[in-house]
């Protein structure tokens, strides 16, 4: 995975545009107390309030109910309902302000990506991905991990997992022998049909024991356009897929 990071621009010049009209002050700068005017909402048209069928509201904000609407007002008012908001708004000024960006080398310091991206504004800033995957696999040289060889690199690991699970020629030759068996097999009840291998033993993904994926093509007649019933009960129309269980 290559390296990415979340880069947050500084405040706008000018007035900021209100993401979520109605909170008052806009909240761009961190979090704040919660202090200054009372909102003054309209339950009515505030698109948090839902009003419930059995009377009463519900803060969709809040994930709360009132019984009426004097606890409705006093809950529009109230420091829990007003600092979500505030948070809202502020996750959403950050959002329109973020931006990230991959394909740069890993290693490339925070300070060199907010020195090059300053040529098109502020960067407030610059949150590097963590380098998990690459940290997790790597071994220090001589460490003995679970298949036992010190190996430094991971594709060295990983072409050892290859080694030890991939089917043996033995075993691909066994599979062929299976599948021309049925096939003459098959041959005999259903003429014209056809059995075509899919998945794992096609794409290189089959491993020891992995299953064998035989889709039954019957052939011979195409099947009958959508929506006709397939009348005269001959079912050789379509083809079934089927697959042969666990071999060994
Ligand atoms: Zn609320």
């Amino acid at each position: 995975r290559e390296p990415g990071a979340a880069m947050e621009a500084g405040p706008a010049p000018g007035p900021d545009p209100d993401p979520d009209p109605g909170t008052g002050p806009a909240m761009d700068v961190g979090p704040e107390p919660v202090t200054g005017p009372v909102p003054v909402t309209d339950p009515a048209t505030d698109p948090d309030v839902e009003p419930l069928h059995r009377g009463g509201f519900r803060c969709r904000l809040c994930q709360i109910t009132a019984a009426n609407r004097p606890s409705l007002l006093s809950h529009l008012a109230g420091k829990r309902h007003r600092r979500l908001r505030e948070l809202r708004a502020e996750r959403r000024a950050q959002e329109l302000r973020s931006l990230f960006v991959s394909g740069f080398p890993r290693g490339t310091e925070p300070a060199r990506l907010r020195q090059h991206f300053r040529a098109f504004g502020d960067v407030a800033t610059v949150v590097m991905d963590k380098e998990k995957v690459g940290r997790g696999l790597r071994s220090s040289p001589g460490a003995r991990g679970p298949l036992g060889y010190g190996l430094p690199q991971v594709e060295a690991q990983l072409a050892l997992l290859v080694r030890a699970l991939e089917l043996s020629a033995a075993e691909r030759r066994l599979r062929e022998l299976l599948l021309a068996l049925l096939r003459e097999a098959l041959a005999e009840f259903l003429p014209g049909c056809s059995l075509v291998p899919y998945g794992s033993s096609v794409n290189g993904f089959d491993v020891h024991g992995c299953d064998l994926d035989l889709p039954l093509e019957l052939g011979g007649r195409d099947p009958p356009p959508e929506g006709t019933p397939a009348g005269d009960g001959d079912p050789q129309g379509q083809g079934t897929p089927s697959g042969a269980g666990d071999t060994p």
